[in-house]
């Protein structure tokens, strides 16, 4: 069965790579004449020319004719010159980033912006079934709300946790829900009659830093997440690098207390994630209000209002608690620890920050840094940037919703790593 482009149209597998090939292209370059495009996409005038008028007919770019010199450019003599943009709502996705007790459903357009987003929190201990029931009614909701017509959804891209199966889009195993072997894509698409592509949140992460934030332009990507788990998605030269059975970047289980650490979830000892996850985080705070039962963390810890006691920590560092400031920063060099591991393995250009690494960014990123640049081989570390997301809490839904973006817009390899 040949492929289907944009919904509704099917059309044969090379026009269809021409035309992601083309949308890609404008993606990176607002604002190309078509003989530009022909040659940033090594495709004849020819094609081009009839590519564009497809994509005019359908609504995806339109011509823009330019009145106004751009500064130092120097206009042809003539007629003014035409060029091509992609039209912004032409199309949109739904992105759904699973995490541990919360999804986010969030519809984007095809430059990734958010029209409408929902958070829903749910008791882990809840069957992966009913909280696929719940996923359903969120999204129905979202796509209701935002007034979006249906025939312009693309599909649903679903970031889960822990092991994925990119090609039959099983969440194999994801060890802080107790899921294994749910059939997230199968039963999504079922209910939904919309196509969907799953992948580990973290990676589509790494992907939407990539395409659509602070990646672009860069080879070489990590994106490092900490929240209940601790885990990286790699990206090199634009695909998502996911191993040969779909666990690479699992380092939250990497081993960094080689005798005597905790028990980690996954039965090892002295995991990366039992030093530097948030319970981790908490199980020493928790040591703080005991020796100090009249100090500033036990007093924010004590407040009521409604932010997590995650961010009571850093509230509390925030204002003065020296002890809690000195215990982050102890936790910080233990990133440090392991994105030095990042570093040797993977030499990556950039390495970005999520979940608890950007909300406590003051706390963790500079002794992260230095540690990475002390321990990396051969000076790699001094060379990497490393940085929180530019997505904030939004990284994980603006990565599910890339995931469908990449998928089943701009890119046609996408399916066959
Ligand atoms: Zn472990």
């Amino acid at each position: 069965m040949p492929k289907q482009s944009f919904r509704g149209s099917n059309i044969n597998l090379v026009k269809l790579h021409n035309l992601r090939v083309v949308l890609l292209s404008l993606l990176h370059e607002s604002n190309l004449s078509r003989v530009q495009i022909a040659k940033k996409t090594n495709l004849s005038n020819t094609t081009i020319t009839n590519l564009i008028s497809e994509l005019i007919d359908q609504g995806i770019v339109s011509e823009v004719e330019e009145t106004e010199l751009e500064q130092g450019e120097l206009r042809p003599v003539g007629r003014p010159r035409t060029s091509i943009q992609l039209e912004p709502n032409a199309r949109f996705v739904v992105g759904v980033h699973i995490g541990v007790g919360l999804f986010r459903v969030g519809l984007v357009n095809i430059y990734n912006e958010m029209l409408h987003n929902q958070v829903v929190y749910f008791e882990i201990s809840r069957p992966a079934d009913q909280v696929l029931v719940q996923i359903v009614q969120t999204i129905e909701a979202v796509i209701t709300v935002s007034g979006v017509e249906r025939s312009k959804i693309l599909g649903i891209g679903v970031g889960a946790s822990g092991l994925v199966d990119f090609q039959t889009g099983i969440n194999l195993l994801a060890p802080n829900l107790n899921w294994h072997n749910v059939p997230l894509r199968d039963d999504l698409q079922q209910a939904l009659n919309l196509p969907v592509v799953v992948d580990n949140n973290v990676r589509t992460m790494a992907l939407g830093e990539t395409y659509f934030g602070a990646g672009r332009g860069v080879d070489s990507l990590a994106f490092v997440y900490g929240r209940t788990g601790v885990g990286a998605g790699l990206i090199f030269k634009g695909q998502v690098f996911r191993g040969s059975t779909k666990g690479a970047g699992e380092i939250g289980h990497t081993v960094i207390l080689l005798r005597g650490g905790e028990l980690c979830r996954c039965g090892q000892r002295g995991c990366l994630e039992t030093l530097i996850s948030e319970e981790a985080i908490l199980r020493q705070a928790e040591q703080i209000t005991r020796l100090y039962p009249q100090g500033i963390l036990a007093q924010t810890l004590s407040d009521e209002n409604d932010i997590s006691p995650i961010e009571r920590v850093f509230r509390a560092a925030r204002a003065g608690d020296e002890t809690v400031r000195a215990m982050l920063e102890d936790r910080a060099f233990y990133l440090g620890v392991a994105l030095t591991g990042v570093v040797n393995l993977f030499n990556p250009e950039l390495i970005l920050l999520g979940g608890i690494f950007s909300r406590g960014v003051d706390f963790f990123l500079e002794p992260a840094i230095n540690t990475v640049s002390q321990m990396s081989f051969g000076g790699m570390g001094r060379r990497v940037r490393i940085e929180a997301t530019s997505f904030g809490w939004k990284a994980g839904v603006l990565g599910a919703s890339a995931l469908a973006l990449m998928h089943f817009f701009y890119q046609s390899e996408s399916s066959n790593l």
